[in-house]
């Protein structure tokens, strides 16, 4: 028995699953999951020695890679200074100033722990400040665990084919009216029926909770007019597109300004951070200059913002982004190339460093379409892919994302690799 299963068998007895995330479960694509002991670079190294190259990346926030030296120096340089303060300390401020510079939308910022506590708070200040409650969102875009968002939503609740989680209320989730992503029809009738009672119009610019699903042209700027004119705001959940699809976000890719936006993952560069900010005067309403409550004892902590400050600024390198998409679309027209080499329908996109490939013909504008892609084929090719030293995220419904740590001999490997696997992987 390999240590990692010996591991994981310990685990389920503990843990529900044998894991504190679903997704990684592997329930999605069959196995048993690897336990890691190390990380550097591109590559993750398992219980067993084995090493892998990773498009996971810690779920999008390691845009370095993993055990970055800056981001390394600088964790270690914090750690030694004491790792909670429980009062305020200069990487907050600094930490918010790069943010603020890099997404103009946001004039104020507050720091939390995590994408999920950045959405929840998001919300509240948005109910708050239009006194409405209704929120609406899209299939398959998942905007963290809160009770309100497990309605429809994508990550490891589309994995696992739950349908709405039980134990959110029944009164909590009749505020949360979803329609299909990319169909603007759709929200302009919901916003003809209920616009008086519409808060706000949450949204994954680029879904990457559903695979990954570019919007169409237009999309955002038709839900930016359609909340100004219903006076609803507009809330971009960037905690996965924030600082990866462009270095202003998906916000400054897309030309769309939204009144909120939510962050995270990269903004920690791997250490627990969430972050929500907006307009001031929006920002304002929450406490203590504000009504709007919202605390966390850990939150701005300073090993975390000390991870993200080093993060962000190395990705203000010249060149930083440009090479990363390159790479990142060489991937992607490798992986189309082989599907198209073993006669297997695809639909692979990116925006930035992240990017996905669905196993159907396509076009996949939504979660449903989405669902058309081959489930089995892809469990397969996960698993042909990680016996070759390649891992990708264990579900069809997950982004997959590269790193500044990926060099051109480690996306040639990775293509190869991938073909490989999906000679292994497909019918005959
Ligand atoms: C990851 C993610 C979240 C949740 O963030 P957590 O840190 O896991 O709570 C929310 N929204 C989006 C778009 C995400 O990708």
């Amino acid at each position: 028995m390999s240590r990692s299963a010996e591991l994981f068998d310990r685990a389920k007895q503990l843990m529900p699953g044998g894991v504190s995330s679903p997704v990684r479960a592997f329930r999605a694509v069959g196995g048993t999951p690897f336990f890691v002991t190390r990380a550097a670079g591109c590559r993750l190294t398992d219980a067993d020695g084995k090493s892998y190259v990773d498009y996971v990346c810690s779920w999008g926030p390691l845009i370095l890679g993993h055990a970055h030296p800056a981001v390394l120096e600088a964790v270690r340089g914090a750690a030694e200074r004491g790792w909670s303060y429980g009062a305020p300390c200069e990487g907050e401020v600094r930490l918010a100033e790069v943010v603020c510079r890099r997404m103009p939308s946001i004039e104020m910022v507050r720091f939390v722990s995590s994408g999920t506590e950045a959405t929840m708070a998001a919300v509240r200040v948005a109910r708050a400040a239009t006194r409405r409650d209704l929120v609406l969102k899209f299939e398959g875009c998942y905007h963290g665990h809160a009770d309100g968002f497990l309605v429809r939503a994508g990550s490891g609740v589309a994995t696992l084919g739950l349908p709405d989680s039980p134990g959110v209320p029944r009164a909590l989730a009749e505020l949360t009216v979803t329609v299909p992503f990319n169909d603007a029809a759709a929200v302009e009738d919901v916003f003809r029926r209920r616009g008086a009672e519409i808060a706000a119009v949450i949204v994954e610019p680029y879904v990457g909770n559903a695979g990954f699903i570019a919007p169409e042209p237009g999309f955002h700027a038709t839900l930016r007019s359609l909340c100004d004119a219903g006076g609803a705001l507009l809330i971009f959940d960037e905690v996965m597109t924030g600082f990866r699809v462009a270095p202003g976000g998906a916000q400054a890719r897309l030309g769309v300004r939204p009144d909120l936006t939510t962050l995270g993952k990269i903004i920690g560069g791997g250490m627990p951070v969430g972050a929500y900010g907006g307009r001031a005067e929006l920002m304002r309403l929450v406490a203590p200059e504000g009504p709007v409550y919202q605390a966390g004892t850990l939150a701005g902590n300073p090993v975390a913002m000390a991870a993200g400050l080093a993060t962000l600024l190395e990705t203000e390198r010249p060149g930083f982004y440009e090479a990363l998409e390159r790479r990142t679309a060489r991937l992607v027209a490798g992986i189309g190339d082989a599907a198209r080499r073993h006669g297997v329908p695809v639909t692979a996109g990116h925006a930035g460093s992240m990017w996905g490939a669905f196993f159907t013909g396509g076009p996949v504008r939504n979660f449903a379409e989405a669902k058309r892609a081959d489930a089995g084929l892809f469990a397969r090719w996960h698993r042909a892919a990680l016996e070759r030293g390649v891992y990708l995220a264990p579900s069809a419904f997950e982004a997959g994302f590269v790193s500044s740590a990926h060099t051109d001999a480690d996306i040639d490997f990775t293509i190869a690799q991938l073909d490989a696997a999906l000679a292994a992987a497909r019918p005959r």
